[in-house]
């Protein structure tokens, strides 16, 4: 009886083993492997670098280590305060040789600095030392007006010559000095997504270099990153007034709480306005969307600095950029196109 129910049952094993096997084999060819994501954590152009990236192609390791050392590289290149720095030399000097790649920079400064008529200007150097913000060390002190007219007889990106035919940059009175601090973090995203790309197509994961954001492709190749916007009224870091997905692009905030001091009760922070030389008072957080990081960066100080009334907010998306800024009073300002990201599907 019992061998004879054996043999009955065989046929039915032999069908479900070649099943199982079916099942393994498709599983290997099809399934898709999980990316493992890797973080590193250091500090670069006078700030917090998060890099949390997952290889596809070469491990994740190799990819966070680039991306440092990209850092590194950017930062001796152009750091205002790194003895032998580009910038260095060029403020103490007034003329600099340069490379293609310092040109392309020096180029993009400039030319945002016109579009948006200075509001960005990267010639704010000596008046960011007179605040004290050129260097955590440095004294915070709220000058006095004819130190700041004194100072802003330096400040306009015009003095800055670009001879690309010698490949070099000059100033065009003494006394100025540049600073590349609201653009060079956006700018070494780029080049660390550039270079990652390069090395694996397919890599997946962010930058964030204290509220610089690149982001390269969907988390776990299917979702989109959730970015928090800081509540600019909150003392608690984590504590989020909006929250934006992406799957590409660089996403950048300018703060009044980032870098400030308080004398007599009021509050003194780090984005000045070139045309008064005292911080910005029209906005309090400017978050830009953009397809790239350096644009993002560069148009969150420029637009902090034009504030919430600003009446070409709008105009400006036509440069590629969404923006949000939230006035000293708590309102909300956006362009068209913000909404968009606030969708969780893609
Ligand atoms: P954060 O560095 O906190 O991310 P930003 O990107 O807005 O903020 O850059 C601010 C830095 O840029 C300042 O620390 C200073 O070095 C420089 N800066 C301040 N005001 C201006 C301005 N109006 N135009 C260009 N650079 C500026
Ligand atoms: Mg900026």
């Amino acid at each position: 009886m019992r061998k004879k129910s054996g043999r009955g049952i065989r046929p039915y094993l032999y069908i479900a083993a070649i099943a199982v096997g079916i099942i393994i084999l498709g599983w290997l060819i099809f399934s898709k492997p999980v990316p493992v994501y890797q973080e590193k954590i250091f500090s670069s152009l006078g700030t917090v670098v998060r890099v949390n990236l997952a290889g596809d192609k070469v491990s994740s390791e190799v990819l966070v280590n680039i991306a440092e050392k990209e850092f590194s590289r950017i930062h001796n290149k152009y750091s205002p305060n790194t003895e032998g720095s580009l910038i260095y030399i060029l403020n103490e000097k007034g003329k600099v040789k340069v490379d293609e790649e310092a040109l392309f920079l020096f180029q993009s400064a400039v030319n945002y600095a016109a579009l948006t008529g200075g509001a960005f200007d990267p010639t704010v150097r000596p008046l960011i030392k007179l605040w004290g913000f050129d260097d955590e060390f440095s004294t915070k002190r709220v000058p006095t007006q004819e130190e700041i007219n004194q100072a802003l007889s330096y400040v306009n990106y015009r003095f800055i010559n670009i001879d690309k035919e010698n490949m070099e940059v000059s100033f065009l009175k003494d006394g100025v000095e540049i600073d590349l601090g609201a653009i060079a973090k956006g700018y070494a995203i780029d080049l660390v997504i550039q270079r990652i790309r390069e090395v694996d197509p397919k890599a997946s994961g962010f930058i964030d270099a204290g509220g610089d954001i690149g982001i390269i492709g969907p988390k776990f190749k299917e979702l989109p990153w959730v970015i928090g916007i800081r509540d600019p009224f909150s003392q608690d870091y984590f504590s989020a007034i909006d929250t934006i997905y992406l799957t590409n692009g660089g996403v950048a905030t300018s703060g009044d709480y980032e870098r400030y001091f308080i004398s007599e009760g009021i509050k003194y922070h780090h984005i000045l306005d070139p045309k008064t030389g005292y911080p910005a008072r029209d906005a309090v957080s400017v978050t830009v969307i953009s397809e790239n990081a350096m644009t993002a960066d560069i148009f969150s100080t420029a637009l902090f600095v034009l504030g919430y009334e600003n009446p070409a907010l709008e105009y400006f998306t036509n440069f590629g950029i969404q923006a949000l800024i939230i006035s000293p009073t708590g309102e909300r300002i956006e362009t068209s196109g913000f909404n968009y990201f606030r969708e969780k599907i893609k």
